[in-house]
């Protein structure tokens, strides 16, 4: 079975917990094991909160999109903001790579969100911004 949602809301660190719970009820029909859910709203974490701290470096906080698909046991989020973008996306996916030394960043953002899902990958929106997009297969093993 297919299934889609999509939420918008400001990128303000009042938000984080909110984006991983709403995504940790939406994917619950499909059974995931406690592990799948914790890799997944940690991830989920990582993103919303780099564009919390590095997409909209003015003062004006922009917006978070989060777009979910889901088919049978697989799982799509993606992470799409209207900020800065990143000039060099290899440097910033390597680990311990922070521009934001000074601010106690420890650059592992990208690793978390790379090894907690299958596959991560990351490009600059068309206009303006960052697309991250995760994915995972879910063991199906719950509930068989
Ligand atoms: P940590 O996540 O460990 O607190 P970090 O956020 O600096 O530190 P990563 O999450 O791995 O580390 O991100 C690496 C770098 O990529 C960031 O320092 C930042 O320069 C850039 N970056 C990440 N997400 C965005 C984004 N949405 N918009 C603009 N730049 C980003
Ligand atoms: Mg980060």
């Amino acid at each position: 079975m297919k299934n889609s949602m999509e939420i918008k809301f400001k990128a303000i660190a009042e938000n984080v917990s909110f984006a991983r719970n709403v995504v940790a009820a939406f994917i619950m029909p499909l059974n995931p094991s406690l592990n799948e859910i914790s890799d997944i709203k940690t991830a989920v974490s990582e993103a919303v909160t780099n564009v919390i701290v590095h997409a909209y470096p003015k003062e004006e906080k922009g917006l978070v999109t989060i777009k979910v698909n889901t088919k049978d046991n697989f799982v799509e989020i993606s992470v799409i903001d209207n900020g800065v973008g990143i000039q060099d996306i290899e440097r910033a996916l390597t680990p311990f790579y922070t521009s934001k030394p000074d601010e106690e960043r420890s650059g592992m953002g990208f690793t978390v969100m790379e090894s907690f899902m299958d596959k991560l990958e990351v490009k600059n929106n068309k206009n303006d911004g960052l697309i991250v997009v995760m994915s995972k297969n879910l063991s199906e093993a719950v509930g068989m």
